[in-house]
């Protein structure tokens, strides 16, 4: 598989450590509110990324983080941190808000097809472990104790700015971004690793550590917690692009001069669902969950489409024009699926060409637009429906849109519907009417047609016979 690597800025073979196993880490949520879509596209990318990984036959074992301390306001070290601002909006206890929606988090998964990681830790269960990787950076000389926190010291390495697309002013507005100086800072980039001292005093999670109460800074817990459950060799680290600096940077810091050699190989980015704002937001307060688009009569699969119908790698501008007209494409894809019949023999020789397609499009920097329109080759192939729905379900394990059980329960809808429209006078008289045609006897056929047309009832001929509806 060829996958865009965000450290080098190319395209790579994707060649885990383990030739058959892959070390999958992604950042997860920070639980002070409800997952919005921009979230979850990122989530939905990884969850394909991952499922294309399994259906090329590799072993894979994915850790996210629930960053339920120490992400602060500011992703650089500043202002409150989030989750006390959670708790003071709702009136709840940090936990209770951390519970609450990190539930939520995982509802909105389920409503979106996102397999959860296998394993998901919270940040709050690890601090023995980020008590041992900050003591070990101050020994080694990487970080240093200053007005109560500890800091990594930016300035001993060589480069810092790994994923520098950019140049370096661009990337430092993380840290400029509105806030007053940190004068324990020997140099601008360097961060906290663990805090005692803070001007919100109200923290209300709190450890103790050989620096004094206190706790840790937002980017260790990622390094940590992939270590913990991965070990030293990480092959892949996802997250959305906002997340490469600072955190995903600072993250590779620590983890690297912490275990004194390269830490992970690749790093997958989703690019950002944007607004007519811009960059859809959680600290705005304003934003858009699909318990919302539930609400609007959307199906959570239509958005998952609208997703995939794009690169991961490309902005997406969400307006509900766009959600519109992929709702619309789904519901049709759905309807065609839900039109084949279980008609015979699979050909394996026409399903190996179809997979050899869709296989391409993934391996092809996970290019899921193309993924999709693979389905519609199937749909169009000249081969039997068994074939065409052998295929669609396997191309699902990666895709995950329902397409089976979504036409399966497409067709109940529509054969409850007809049962709750039968009526055997007006079955009587269509099958009269298709009988006089058999005939040739159009006259009558012609009669029946008005007769029922009197009655309100409309005939549609259909390849299927002729069917009726009340109009
Ligand atoms: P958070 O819960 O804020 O820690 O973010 C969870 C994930 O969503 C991270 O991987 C972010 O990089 C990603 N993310 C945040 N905003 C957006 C957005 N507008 N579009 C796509 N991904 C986003
Ligand atoms: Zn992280």
């Amino acid at each position: 598989m060829y996958l865009y690597n965000s450290l080098s800025h190319k395209k790579e073979l994707f060649t885990p450590r383990d030739p058959e196993y892959v070390r999958m880490y992604t950042c997860g949520p920070t639980v002070y509110h409800y997952a919005h879509i921009g979230n979850l596209r990122t989530y939905i990318m990884e969850d394909v990324l991952e499922k294309s990984l399994r259906y090329m036959g590799y072993g894979v074992k994915r850790v996210m983080n629930i960053t339920d301390v120490g992400h602060l306001s500011s992703d650089a070290d500043t202002g409150e941190d989030k989750m006390l601002k959670g708790a003071a909006r709702e009136h709840k206890t940090v936990m209770q808000v951390a519970k609450f929606y990190t539930d939520a988090f995982f509802a909105d998964c389920d409503k979106l097809n996102i397999k959860r990681p296998d394993v998901v830790e919270p940040a709050t269960n690890c601090i023995p472990e980020y008590i041992h990787m900050v003591q070990t950076l101050l020994d080694k000389g990487y970080a240093y104790f200053a007005g109560g926190n500890v800091y990594f010291d930016t300035s001993k390495l060589e480069k810092y700015y790994v994923f520098n697309d950019h140049d370096e002013e661009d990337l430092a507005v993380g840290v400029r971004e509105g806030v007053e100086e940190d004068t324990n800072k020997r140099n601008k980039n360097d961060f906290v690793l663990w805090f005692t001292k803070s001007k919100f005093e109200d923290q209300a999670l709190k450890w103790d550590s050989p620096w004094g109460v206190g706790y840790p800074g937002w980017h260790i817990e990622c390094s940590c917690i992939s270590m913990k459950h991965l070990g030293e060799y990480l092959d892949i680290h996802c997250g959305g692009i906002d997340n490469a600096f600072p955190h995903h940077t600072n993250e590779i810091a620590q983890s690297e001069s912490y275990l004194g050699h390269p830490w992970c190989h690749y790093w997958f980015h989703v690019h950002h669902l944007n607004t007519d704002n811009g960059k859809m937001s959680k600290s705005k307060g304003e934003f858009l969950t699909v318990s919302l688009l539930q609400d609007k009569g959307y199906d959570p699969m239509a958005y998952r489409y609208f997703c995939l119908q794009s690169h991961y790698r490309r902005n997406l501008v969400f307006s509900w024009e766009n959600l519109d007209n992929a709702a619309g494409a789904y519901e049709k894809l759905i309807g065609k699926i839900a039109a084949l019949k279980q008609d015979g023999e699979v050909d394996m020789a026409v399903y190996e060409k179809l997979k050899e397609k869709f296989l391409g499009a993934l391996n092809g920097d996970l290019n899921t637009s193309l993924a999709v329109t693979a389905l519609y080759d199937v749909l169009k192939e000249k081969t039997n429906d068994a074939t065409k729905l052998y295929t669609l379900a396997d191309f699902d394990k990666v895709v995950s849109l329902n397409l089976i059980s979504g036409a399966e329960a497409l067709r109940k809808k529509q054969a409850e519907e007809e049962a709750a429209n039968a009526d055997p006078e007006i079955d009587a008289l269509v099958a009269a009417r298709t009988q006089a045609k058999k005939e040739k006897n159009f006259a009558e056929a012609d009669r029946i047609r008005d007769q029922l047309k009197a009655m309100g009832v409309e005939i549609i001929d259909t390849p299927q016979g002729a069917k009726w509806r009340k109009v």
